[in-house]
């Protein structure tokens, strides 16, 4: 289907980009486009102005701090999680962004996009909630400002995720960068539409500093959950005292889908604690 008729812009800073976001409240940012150009072309979001970040290379890369941290510009895509050096400092992140979707999705799609559009079966909202990521929200402060201007908060992933397609990120605001604490015993287990197909229930789980799960495909967020241990059963009873009511559509009942995110979350914490 045609798009209908909409604006664009390429910026050439964050700031002009947070400009042009906060003139116009039906304007959108454009990442890698893998979500909002298919929903714009089904009529399901329908906005003024595209507002092109491709051009900013302030949002793009990965840096490696000394202390194991790793900062990761929202534009940075896929394929760059997967093949990164730096990245391979918590293997968990391109394990997971080298199962997604297929190559053309992979090249194009960016972290940034992934989380800001908080779809409920995507891999990245509940792999960044357990992983201990903060969010980066950026605003400007005014008309005319400069780079110096610009107004930062941090956001925790267990915070950020808001509802189904909804986020932290409010109008006029971009995700700039994603930072990821030192660690490396993380697991991830999800069931699929066929292979590198989309979630029907994935578990994302982190024993680095304590065990930290977050189920996706469940809820309009991910579900976190803090079991005492890694061990099969207290990872039960976390996910039956969670008292999960996820949706039921063509490929999962509600029970069907709570059944494979407790299975999920028990492969995802076994994967997690038998990494060194
Ligand atoms: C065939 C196909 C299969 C797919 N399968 C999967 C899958 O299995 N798992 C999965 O996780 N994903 C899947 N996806 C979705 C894909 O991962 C998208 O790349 C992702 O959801 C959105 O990222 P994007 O960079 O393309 O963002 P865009 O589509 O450009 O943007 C998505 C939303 O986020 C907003 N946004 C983007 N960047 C920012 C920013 N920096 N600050 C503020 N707002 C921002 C946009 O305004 C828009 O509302 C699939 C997509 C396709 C086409």
């Amino acid at each position: 289907m045609l798009l209908r008729e909409v604006e664009y812009a390429k910026p050439s800073s964050v700031s002009e980009a947070l400009e042009l976001l906060a003139a116009n409240e039906g304007a959108r940012a454009l990442a890698g486009g893998q979500t909002l150009l298919n929903v714009m072309k089904a009529r399901a979001a329908s906005p003024d102005a595209l507002v092109d970040l491709n051009g900013l290379e302030e949002l793009r890369g990965i840096e490696l701090a000394a202390d194991g941290t790793l900062t990761i510009g929202a534009m940075t895509t896929y394929t760059e999680l997967v093949t990164s050096v730096e990245a391979k400092a918590r293997p968990i992140l391109g394990e997971v962004c080298g199962q997604l979707a297929d190559v053309q999705v992979r090249n194009r799609g960016t972290i940034g996009g992934n989380v800001c559009s908080n779809d409920p079966s995507n891999h990245l909202p509940p792999l960044t909630a357990a992983v201990g990521a903060r969010m980066t929200i950026a605003s400007a402060a005014g008309v005319g400002s400069t780079e110096a201007d610009i107004i930062e908060r941090e956001v925790p992933a267990e915070e950020f995720f808001l509802g189904v397609y909804l986020t932290a990120v409010g109008q006029g605001e971009l995700l700039t960068r994603i930072t990821i604490p030192a660690g490396k015993r993380d697991g991830f287990a999800a069931v699929t539409l066929g292979a590198d197909g989309t979630c029907i229930a994935n578990a994302a789980a982190s024993v680095d500093g304590g065990v930290r799960i977050a189920l996706g495909c469940v809820d309009a967020v991910p579900v976190v959950l803090h079991p005492d241990s890694a061990d099969e059963d207290a990872v039960r009873a976390a996910v039956r005292a969670a008292g999960l009511q996820p949706p039921a559509d063509v490929h999962a009942s509600s029970e069907y889908r709570a059944h494979l995110a407790e299975v999920l979350a028990v492969r995802a914490a076994r994967q997690a604690a038998e990494r060194s």
